[in-house]
């Protein structure tokens, strides 16, 4: 079985040895299923041809049928070699200019490369094929290079459209032409179709209305029409976007049907006394989300649920009062964040929300003293301490919960996936935990006891499962909170096993932030701005790119910067703090704390107070070098003013050389204060794979033909018809999903690097 399919590309009629690891090197093809398996990225239509008259420069391609009227041939410097003269010095020979001319006009065709070859073939009185991309040129437009036929060839093109490949210029220097890889998929496909199998269950092609997967593939490559290509791209996006979705629900269902959850029936008095005495009313979609929360705490189920806002949302309130309906059930809480700065602003707020209630909380830090330490551990561990606020301290083994029911984790991308399983063996023992559900209804006892993949993924820790003491521990409720606002397509993808709840609505009052973008030219200019502000009693944030690859030089531009803000704010008008990765944390907290307390002016920094700080009395947000970051970062810098009653603003200052792209970018951010909007666009202009901008980049998983940006439509209809199949058959056991199960085993639609999601 599958022997053509699995055959080396080099045995293919047109290829060998040298052109197969050409291919390899290039496009990662090795077999022949490899080969079919790349599909063109865009089609041109061979069935039309132009009028030499109508061509112009802004036409993407055009295919014109012309006859030869003169060639001409120039050395350097423009220097005629050769016009219809012999002998020729063809090593003189810089340029090939061509005259053709059909009944409408006449233009010229230049080739750089191939001279002598296109020389000897286009001879005067010659009808031929052009086929490729007018430029202008002056005055004039012309053709470099375009592909040529022999007028009577034209029908032998297999279809009206012909499928363009990725291509590379070694490829091409290699002699894979776009034409030979057409003539290479041909063969391949030959070869091969006799030995496709469909892999969908028949019932799903029925259901969906697909095609078959060897028609899809055929058409893929050579469609007969625009109808034929519709459909073989829709089949094979589908199976691409289906087939991801179920792999990702199908481990969810494993862990919410399958692993038992904390039962929490009540919401309890504190939470009533915290939320009748807010100063405010809750915005709709903090109600929403407290409500989704609420459901999944009493659902017998573990909750994994992602908490989306943008900075500013309010889901801090959303976090403290997901805590109380915990307490109310007799269970601790802890609210883990990121640095040590953050946990203390969480756990200062935290307080105040606290007031009205008889919850205790505390704060455990890498810098709480031992006294204090032993302290909490103790009133963890008799159950007494209903709500611990942390950073990463939260995590060692010494720290031991009573009874651990939910575990918050705030600004969730700085945590890896392995830290967030820790949390999970530090739940109550299984004996005094309540019964499960339908948990043994759903899921034979052998297959519950296997580790879902996406935990072994996570380091080996299952939920729940063992602590560090071997005793069986039930897995605490998760909710994790993130401010990097993340397109519903991609989060489906990346957090397709996890529940995604979003605040998309902001609490009444925040004041626009103004956002301009300037040039070196108006630096002093700002600097005056600044001095304005500060006299006003605000404070400022400056911060300079750090990129991994030119650390070293960022680091540099970071020192300078900072000398030279410290020249035009000097002493002891103005106090200037700096903060950067290569502090001790003792440094870094010490700088940044004196800048939340407001006895520094200007902070000048790296992208680490990128994480939520809140400073209400910062104004202004400077980003230098702006062109070098993504767009959702600096979304995320400017949401760290405009907190407080100030009119806050944020200035981005662009070098020269900032390109097109970023541009746009810096004029998006101009444009809009919307994250989701951003992340939208961001998505769109720089495809998913950077949307972290520079600190994380690439997406863990590869989709072949369908594309997170512009497939949402579709990826959600897969997703729901996924869903559907496992509500029927959660395990996909049944005969008729057999496919379906052979399909995942063969593991391409796992996310294979989790450090990239969190
Ligand atoms: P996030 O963590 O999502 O960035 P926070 O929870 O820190 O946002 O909330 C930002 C600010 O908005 C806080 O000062 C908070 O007290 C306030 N806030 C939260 N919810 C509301 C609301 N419903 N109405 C008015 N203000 C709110
Ligand atoms: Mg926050």
């Amino acid at each position: 079985m599958a022997k053509e399919l699995d055959t080396s590309i080099q045995y293919l009629s047109g290829v060998g040895p040298k052109r197969a690891a050409l291919l390899q090197r290039e496009l990662g093809i090795e077999t022949l299923s490899d080969l079919i398996h790349l599909y063109p990225f865009r089609y041109i239509d061979r069935s039309g041809i132009t009028p030499i008259a109508e061509v112009a420069p802004d036409l993407a391609h055009v295919q014109l049928q012309a006859t030869v009227v003169r060639r001409t041939l120039y050395g350097p410097g423009s220097a005629v070699v050769s016009q219809e003269t012999d002998p020729i010095h063809w090593g003189a020979c810089k340029r090939l200019s061509v005259i053709v001319r059909d009944d409408s006009g006449e233009m010229e065709i230049v080739f750089f490369k191939g001279i002598r070859w296109n020389y000897q073939r286009l001879v005067p009185g010659g009808t031929f094929l052009f086929f490729g991309k007018p430029q202008a040129f002056g005055a004039r437009i012309n053709i470099v290079h375009p592909e040529v036929d022999a007028a009577r060839e034209a029908d032998a093109v297999p279809g009206t459209l012909t499928g363009v490949y990725p291509s590379t210029e070694k490829l091409k220097a290699g002699g894979i032409t776009g034409k030979v890889m057409c003539k290479l998929q041909s063969a391949a496909l030959a070869l091969c179709l006799p030995e496709i199998q469909e892999t969908l269950p028949e019932y799903v092609l029925r259901d969906r209305g697909l095609v078959s997967l060897p028609y899809a593939l055929r058409n893929i490559h050579f469609p007969k029409d625009t109808y034929t290509l519709q459909k073989a791209t829709y089949r094979l996006k589908f199976e691409e976007l289906f087939l991801l979705q179920l792999s990702l629900l199908k481990q969810k269902y494993i862990r919410s049907r399958g692993e038992r959850g904390l039962l929490m029936p009540k919401v309890g008095p504190d939470f009533h006394a915290c939320y009748n005495a807010l100063p405010y009313e809750l915005t709709g979609a903090q109600q929403r989300v407290i409500k989704e929360i609420r459901s999944d705490l009493m659902s017998g189920h573990q909750m994994n649920r992602l908490l989306q806002g943008d900075v500013g949302s309010g889901k801090t309130m959303v976090a403290v009062l997901s805590c109380l309906m915990a307490i109310g059930n007799g269970f601790q809480t802890c609210i883990m964040a990121p640095t040590e700065v953050l946990a203390q602003q969480h756990y200062a707020n935290i307080q105040k929300y606290l007031k009205p209630t008889s919850v205790s909380c505390a704060l455990l830090t890498g810098s709480t003293p031992q006294k204090e330490r032993r302290a909490i551990h103790a009133a963890l561990e008799d159950g007494s301490l209903g709500i611990i606020v942390g950073t990463h301290a939260l995590l060692e083994d010494n720290v031991v919960f009573r009874n651990l029911g939910l575990a918050v984790i705030d600004e969730q991308h700085r945590f890896g996936v392995d830290q967030r399983s820790k949390l999970w063996s530090k739940g109550p023992l299984a004996e005094g935990a309540p019964a499960p559900l339908d948990f043994a209804s759903l899921i034979p006892p052998t297959a519950s006891q296997r580790v879902p993949p996406i935990y072994e993924a996570m380091g080996g820790h299952g939920p729940g499962g063992q602590d560090s003491f071997g005793q069986n521990r039930i897995p605490p409720h998760v909710l994790v909170m993130t401010a990097t606002p993340i397109p519903r397509t991609l989060a489906m993808t990346l957090y397709g096993d996890l529940d995604v709840s979003v605040i998309d609505e902001m609490p009444p009052g925040r004041k626009p932030v103004q956002t301009m973008c300037i040039g070196q030219n108006r630096r002093a200019a700002m600097y005056k701005f600044m001095r304005e502000e500060i006299a006003r009693g605000r404070q400022v944030f400056v911060v300079y790119p750090l990129i991994f690859e030119s650390e070293k030089l960022d680091l540099q531009n970071l020192e300078q910067g900072y000398e030279e803000i410290v020249r035009a704010f000097p002493l002891p008008g103005y106090k200037v703090a700096i903060v950067h990765g290569q502090q001790t944390a003792e440094e870094k907290n010490f700088n940044m704390a004196a800048f939340v307390a407001g006895r520094a002016d200007i902070l000048v920094s790296t992208t680490v107070i990128e994480v939520g700080v809140d400073v209400p009395n910062a104004s202004v947000m400077v980003i230098e070098s702006a062109q070098r970051f993504g767009l959702s970062q600096l979304h995320q810098l400017r949401g760290r003013v405009g907190r407080g009653a100030e009119k806050s603003y944020c200035i981005l200052v662009k070098d020269v050389k900032t390109s097109k792209e970023a541009q746009q970018r810096l004029d998006l951010m101009c444009a809009t204060e919307d994250g989701f909007e951003i992340a939208e666009q961001d998505m769109k202009m720089r495809g998913p794979g950077d949307l972290e901008g520079t600190q994380q980049s690439g997406l863990p998983i590869n989709l072949g033909l369908a594309s997170l940006a512009r497939d949402g439509r579709l990826l959600e209809e897969a997703r729901r018809y996924a869903m559907q199949i496992l509500d029927a058959d959660p395990t996909l056991a049944t005969p008729k999903n057999a496919p379906l199960q052979r399909e995942l085993r063969k593991n391409k639609y796992e996310i294979k690097d989790y450090s990239k999601i969190s």
